[in-house]
Formats: structure tokens, sequence, C-alpha cells
């Protein structure tokens, strides 16, 4: 990397992963949308096959497009690799891939995505993961849950849907005591907004399908590892530090240090489950992610301003947004989220599940669908849509009541925004 070292944020967006064609001299990525790579020889076949060298050989593992955006992420989160993937559930699954088998747990905040919480509840358990869940607002939560077979603790630090904040930090130590890894999906915040890897996190997830591409173009995720966790300070992790039986018993941890996590990840993660991004998602969200930290600044200025008009709405019971002055996670706002509490918020609405439901249906400028992060505003009622499948006590976890919208403010104009949402709102039921 040189002196991309000493860039600021703004300047790796740019041009972090991406110099110049060397063949072509083209400013712009190329779309290498090529499913294999030439070898020069037998010699360069075997030594890629082996990991004895660094390459391409099949875009199911590796692609240079691909690779673009992985040196891209990991700069802007400051961590050792990226491992893009074909969605942000398929990078919380690789996240895991590494460290867990058959009998293993991990433990999870409770404040997360509905889809996250639906797939760690049932699906996981297809595989043998099970997860225990915590309220994330008391850390020591976490601690209590951690059992012998644990090989992680998730959680979002800037939660979908009622943006709440969790002490990274708190919770980093207490996985750290235990001898396991802290992951922090970092979708919402973005690493514009929080840095995890300065909090003690050790992964760093992303649906890159949101704020990262920020255009709702492409469904895309990331794993990023900081490249500092010890996998071989104890026998917790054999799938990091005992020879991998399916890759020509490699140990990789020993093998390849700060990026064995990222490089298992692709051999096997990637290599096995084939939940691979293609090259023309990384060049789309390579072009989006160039413009992350200007479209964050805007989504934080409007979604501050659109919460404050809101709270004094008369049609609105709650609104959960971090950044106001009364809510319980300012001191945690301050620390983690300085630039402001992303733009992702609910609103309690006064007229219960059927005022939630005329909300989204008469709003002109938010667009009612099932997504975050987009330039655009958006709106979804969660009760009757992305939370539908959980339970009451799932729903109580996630803060959503049978009147709670939730939001994604996007970069318009603030009078459009508002004048939108108080015309949506004061519609007779
Ligand atoms: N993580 C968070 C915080 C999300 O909001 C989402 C989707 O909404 C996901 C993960 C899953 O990402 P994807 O839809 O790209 O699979």
């Amino acid at each position: 990397m040189g002196m991309e070292k000493n860039w600021h944020f703004d300047t790796l967006a740019i041009h972090a992963g991406t110099p110049p064609d060397p063949v072509t001299g083209s400013i712009q990525t190329p779309i290498h949308q090529s499913a294999a790579f030439v070898f020069h020889d037998a010699a360069h076949a075997a030594n890629l096959f082996a990991l004895e060298e660094a390459g391409y050989v099949y875009s199911r593992l590796t692609n240079p497009t691909v690779a673009a955006l992985q040196g891209r992420l990991a700069a802007l989160e400051k961590g050792a690799g990226a491992t893009c993937a074909a969605s942000g559930h398929a990078a919380q699954m690789l996240s895991l891939f590494n460290l867990m088998q058959s009998g293993d747990a991990f433990v999870s905040s409770n404040k997360l995505y509905g889809g996250s919480v639906s797939t760690y509840t049932h699906s996981y358990k297809q595989f043998g993961w099970e997860c225990h869940f915590v309220n994330p607002d008391e850390p020591e939560n976490f601690r209590k849950a951690i059992t012998p077979n644990c090989k992680a603790i998730f959680l979002e630090g800037l939660a979908n849907p009622s943006g709440s904040v969790v002490d990274i930090q708190a919770v980093a130590d207490i996985a750290h005591e235990a001898g396991i890894p802290l992951i922090v999906d970092n979708t919402l915040a973005t690493p514009y907004l929080c840095q995890p890897f300065d909090w003690g996190a050790d992964i760093v997830v992303h649906s890159t399908t949101k704020f990262i591409t920020g255009n709702a173009t492409t469904i895309g995720g990331a794993v990023i590892d900081k490249g500092t966790f010890d996998w071989s300070a104890s026998d917790r992790f054999p799938l990091m530090s005992k020879p991998e039986p399916a890759y020509n018993n490699i140990s990789f941890h020993k093998k390849f240090g700060a990026l064995g996590y990222t490089m298992r990840a692709h051999a096997l993660g990637l290599r096995n489950i084939g939940a691979t991004m293609s090259p023309m998602t990384a060049f789309l969200t390579l072009a989006g992610v160039e413009t992350l930290g200007l479209r964050m600044e805007k989504h934080v200025a409007n979604a501050q301003a659109a919460a404050e008009f809101l709270k004094e709405h008369k049609a609105v019971a709650n609104v959960s947004y971090a950044g106001l002055k009364d809510s319980p996670y300012q001191p945690l706002v301050k620390k983690y989220l300085p630039k402001g509490p992303g733009a992702v918020f609910s609103i309690e609405l006064k007229g219960g599940y059927a005022a939630g439901k005329a909300f989204v249906e008469n709003t002109k400028l938010f667009r009612h669908l099932a997504n975050i992060g987009d330039s655009r505003s958006l709106c979804i009622h969660p009760a009757s849509t992305t939370h539908h499948q959980l339970t009451e006590a799932q729903l109580k976890n996630a803060g959503i009541m049978p009147g709670t919208v939730r939001l994604s403010i996007g970069i318009e104009h603030i009078d459009d925004i508002k004048a939108d949402l108080d015309q949506a709102l004061s519609v007779k039921l």
C-alpha cells in the first residue's frame, strides 16, 4: 500500500485498492467478467493451487475486480484483509464458517436486522450452530451467555431498525477475556461513521447493498479481518490453527499469519459455499463507495433534521433516533459515532398498526420498499413485512410495535423530506 497508509478516509474511498490498470492505463477498474484465468505454465498452476503464490484461478474464489474492492474495503476499515460475498447474509455466514463447527455456539445481540435474527434462530441450526441472544444494552449480558463451545460474539454496533448503539469496547473486552473474537456488523454506521477495529472488534461484516454502494444497484457483502486475533492461543479455533484436511493440510493461521482468516475465507469459505460476489457488483460498489463520506455527511444531517421534526409531530408517539438530545444512547453516540448515528431509525405512530400501513401507502417521496441505505428516502412497516416472521418477544427485543415505521433518510433536499413526512402523517385514517 505504501503511501496509501497515510491517506485520509475520503482519499482511500476513491483510490485504495485501485491503481490505474497496468496494461491499459484505464482509470476505472476494469470489470473482469471472466470465470477463469490462464496459467503461465504448469508450475504456476501448481503454485496457485497450493496457495504458494498470489494470483487468479477461478472467479468463485478470487477475481481481480472483486479483489480491488476487497483492497478498498480493507483500507477503509483499517483491516488486514477482506473477503467480498454475494450478500450481507453470505458475509455473516462466511465470517462464522472459519470458526464454527457442528455443536458450536455464538452469542449475539438481539437487536439485529430481522433477517439475521431469523437466520441465526432457525437456519443455522441446520448446521448445528446455536445462537444465544442477549440484550446488548447491558454488556455483562454477553459474558453471562458465553459457554465453553462459544466461538464468537456478534452485534450490530448501530442496530437496524431502531438505530440503537452498543458499547463496542465493553463487549470486545468481554469477548477477549473469554478468548473469543468480536464480530461487528457495521452496515448501518459504515466505516465513515464508526471504526469498530479502533474499539477492539476483530472482524467486521457488511451488507454492501446499503450505504457502501449507496445507489441500490446491487446485493453484496464483505467480511473484513483486523488480522490481530491470535487463533492459535488456545485449542478453541481448530479450523484456523490446525492442519486443514479440506485444503492440503494447511494450517491457515500458521502459514498466513495476519492474512490467515481472509485466506481461509476464500480458499474454504468461498470455494465450498460458493456465495461469491460478481465482478459487475464489485465494479458498481467501487463506483458507489467513492462518495461514501460525502453521502454519509448528508444522510446524517438530514436524519437529524427529520428526527427533530418528527419528534414534534402530533401523529408521532416516539422517535428512536440516537442523535436526539434525550436519547439514552447519546453517551455511546459521542464515543463511537461522533459524526452522527447514521440515517436509519424508527418512529412509532400514535394510530398503531392501521396508521403504520396508511403512512407507507401515502408517502410520495419516501419509497415504500424493503431496503435501507439508498440515496433515496425509504420506508417500511416492519410488523407486516421484515419482522412478520418474528415472535412477539423477538419483536419487543427489536423494538418493533404495531405502529412502528422504519425510515431510511436519503440525501434529497431536507425541505422535501419534511414535507412528505408531514403530508403522509396527516392523512385521515
Ligand atoms: N446486516 C444488516 C444490518 C442489514 O440491515 C441487512 C439487510 O437489510 C443484512 C445484514 C443482510 O444483507 P443483505 O440483504 O445484503 O444480505
